[in-house]
């Protein structure tokens, strides 16, 4: 049992609550939330004095697989990026940079305050990124790419992509806090058949589908050149719509595919960051708000924004969109709401995951808010926080009632190791990447 005593509790339920309350954890949910709880004999208490206690942060688009490539693809737009970085890159991956990837961005995420990911891993060696992932204690949910058509190393043949997915989806979704999800990288990298098979296979299995869609326009312009609708009118022409996909970006959308979005139930993921680095584009947030879309927040690859911080992510979201659409468009409320329950949401865990209830599980980030960067906090505790904390504050980490990150230390994972091993690491993979030219 933990004890988390004397916080400010930012629940983000239904009526975004927030009060001065200890939480108690017992296993893995939250069991009571209250004024002066006692501590039950042999609770290990949490002094959370001047922090707030928030929900996990959720993040519903990440690519751990690349985070070893972070600060080696620079200065590039999204298809020459991809085609000259990435994608060589994914495909120099063996079992042990894969491993070794996904470990240090998961250090980075925990420490920071991130407790779940939706995951696109790369095309091959997944389960060694389940297994890193699964040591790690993060909530993972996530897949192997599928690619079928784009003129690459890691292209497959479609039967063969297809079953592989079935297979390891069967093997590891639903183990420990793994979930499984179809991942076709996005609509120019897949043919028509593949994106068939993943909305049956979906439908039969249960699991998420995960894929990008209108994140430049050059593709948007290649989907309509292609199939004669807008990128997401596809998706739903294709049955791919619906609240167990959530669609990465959708920056170019039209209004007509922003109704789409709402009336299906699809989640959107904005990736400000990305969008901004890789000289994307701006999404349309304010709008697919107002439509009542569900948006999450995500912080896409750590070579496209560079870092995985949840809370640089959600300034941007707070902050991009108001020169156009005014101060009061994207409220700090709503971008927090955006990296909580809404992504929660998207991952189809928002009766367990999202915001801090009690019989909910016990994903938990604990943010100090005695620096001087984030005093005197005013009377909106949801503006603090998106306008001046930063990951750096997150003290304590608890996923799935575990502590995993006790006094800003890491308990799963050695981050500093990793952080010093990362150079090598990643100096052994590009000269795999040389050798093959
Ligand atoms: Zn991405």
């Amino acid at each position: 049992m933990i004890l988390l005593r004397g916080g400010t509790v930012v629940t983000m339920d239904a009526r975004r609550s927030v009060l001065r309350a200890d939480v108690l954890v017992e296993q893995d949910r939250i069991a009571r939330i209250g004024k002066s709880l006692r501590a039950p004999r042999g609770a290990r208490v949490v002094d959370c004095a001047g922090k707030a206690i928030l929900p996990g942060l959720v993040q519903a688009h990440v690519h751990l697989c690349q985070v070893l490539f972070r600060n080696h693809a620079d200065g590039l737009a999204l298809l020459d990026w991809l085609s000259q970085r990435i994608w060589p890159y994914e495909a120099a991956h063996d079992a042990r940079s894969l491993s070794f990837s996904v470990r240090l961005g998961i250090a980075e995420l925990l420490l920071g305050g991130t407790t779940a990911v939706l995951d696109m891993a790369t095309v091959r060696h997944t389960e060694a990124a389940l297994e890193a992932a699964a040591a790690s204690g993060i909530r993972y949910t996530g897949g192997k790419c599928l690619m079928d058509a784009a003129d690459c190393a890691l292209r497959e043949d479609t039967g063969a992509a297809l079953a592989e997915a079935e297979r390891l989806g069967r093997k590891w979704h639903g183990r420990g806090l793994l979930r499984w999800a179809l991942c076709p990288r996005f609509a120019l990298g897949c043919t028509e058949e593949l994106l068939r098979r993943v909305r049956e296979l979906s439908e039969r299995e249960g699991w998420l589908v995960h894929t990008h869609a209108s994140e430049i326009a050059e593709e948007t312009a290649l989907v309509r050149a292609r199939t004669g609708l807008d990128n997401v009118a596809w998706f739903e022409q294709l049955g791919l719509c619906g609240p167990r996909t959530v669609l990465a970006h959708c920056v170019h959308v039209t209004p007509a595919e922003i109704a789409i979005l709402a009336r299906t139930g699809t989640s959107a993921v904005h990736c400000p960051g990305a969008n901004l680095k890789l000289a994307s584009g701006v999404a349309p947030l304010p709008e697919m708000l107002a439509a009542g879309a569900n948006v999450a927040l995500g912080a896409d690859g750590a070579p496209c924004n560079n870092t995985l911080d949840a809370f640089h992510e959600m300034r941007l979201a707070a902050t991009l969109h108001l020169p156009r659409a005014g101060p009061r468009a994207v409220p700090a409320s709503e971008v927090l709401a955006m990296a909580t329950i809404r992504g929660a949401r998207a991952l189809g865990l928002e009766d367990q995951i999202g915001s801090i209830e009690p019989g909910k599980k016990a994903d938990l980030a604990v943010v100090d808010l005695g620096g001087p960067h984030c005093q005197p906090a005013g009377p909106d505790l949801h503006a603090t926080l998106v306008y001046c904390a930063r990951a750096t504050d997150v003290t304590d980490v608890l996923v799935d009632g575990k502590q995993v990150v006790r006094a800003r230390k890491l308990l799963t994972l050695d981050a500093p190791k990793l952080a010093a091993a990362a150079p090598a690491e990643a100096r052994r993979l590009l000269a795999r990447v040389s050798v093959r030219g």
